[in-house]
């Protein structure tokens, strides 16, 4: 095809930021940070290699996601305890903070409600920053592991993908019948795992993780949670996932209380303001 005349002034307009956030309510890193200093563990779970975990975690307490031992992504859901149908939106979290998130980034809930479901408030790979590749952690691009794409691609089912072992995860914790647990599982933050798009072709890519055993990323809880966390059967996700192949290893999920007045003035945040009219 051959370009306009004006191709390359046309390329070389400036990109405009879609979502500017600097009017974005601010958590109060500060508050967090010492209420996490004081705070004890009260529950542990353990998402096991290729099988997913699930957890309940009041609002004002903290999660802490840890590498066990072996380099491991996680794929997290996150649901209002009380109602499954306010969840974890990743599009809108990635239009709002970037496709990846670290250390003061939200985790925010689908319409209509809108709002900050989990804080980040630690993250030991919170160096890692961007590398050459484009590649970077902690990724709100990638949509979880799933036996449907595993079977359009590869022809053959494959039953401990992310969106079946948090399926399985979420019908034994609110005893549900699989198929109606499995509506509700949605596109994750995918903890540990590093991707982006390739330069040439904007492809979605994985790498190895650089996670390595106990290095960790903690949540402050906003409203009361339900979560759920996958270690996907793609392991550090180096080679391939949707298989029993790669090394696979467990996840740690720790659920902290702060000490008591440690969030003097903190209030979990209300749904969205929109009036729900949607002009008529
Ligand atoms: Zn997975």
């Amino acid at each position: 095809m051959t370009p306009p005349e004006d191709a390359d002034i046309r390329r070389a307009v400036p990109p405009v930021i879609c979502y500017p956030n600097d009017t974005l309510p601010l958590a109060n890193m500060s508050l967090y940070a010492e209420a996490l200093e004081g705070a004890d563990v009260i529950s542990r779970h353990t998402a096991a290699p290729r099988e997913a975990c699930a957890f309940e975690v009041p609002a004002g307490h903290f999660f802490r996601i840890t590498c066990a031992e072996t380099p491991q992504v996680g794929d997290l859901n996150l649901w209002n305890a009380h109602d499954l149908t306010e969840r974890f939106y990743s599009g809108k979290t990635r239009a709002l903070h970037g496709s990846h998130v670290t250390t003061g980034d939200r985790l925010w809930s689908g319409f209509p409600y809108l709002r900050p479901m989990a804080t980040i408030v630690a993250d030991t790979l919170g160096w890692y920053g961007r590398d050459a590749f484009g590649g970077a952690v902690h990724d709100v691009i990638g949509t979880r592991c799933d036996p449907y794409t595993h079977q359009l691609l590869a022809g053959n089912d494959y039953h401990h993908c992310c969106h079946s072992n948090l399926t399985r995860a979420l019908a034994d914790a609110r005893d549900l019948p699989l198929a109606e647990a499995e509506k509700h599982v949605h596109d994750v933050l995918n903890v540990f795992m590093c991707t982006g798009f390739t330069h040439d072709t904007g492809q979605y890519f994985m790498k190895a993780s650089p996670v390595r055993k106990d290095d960790h990323l903690t949540f402050f809880a906003e409203i009361d949670l339900l979560g759920a966390l996958s270690a996907c059967p793609g392991g550090d996700c180096s080679a391939e996932h949707s298989s029993d192949t790669a090394i696979c290893g467990p996840l740690l999920v720790e659920v902290m209380a702060p000490a008591s007045g440690a969030l003097a003035g903190w209030k979990s945040p209300v749904i969205n303001g929109y009036d729900r009219s949607h002009g008529r």
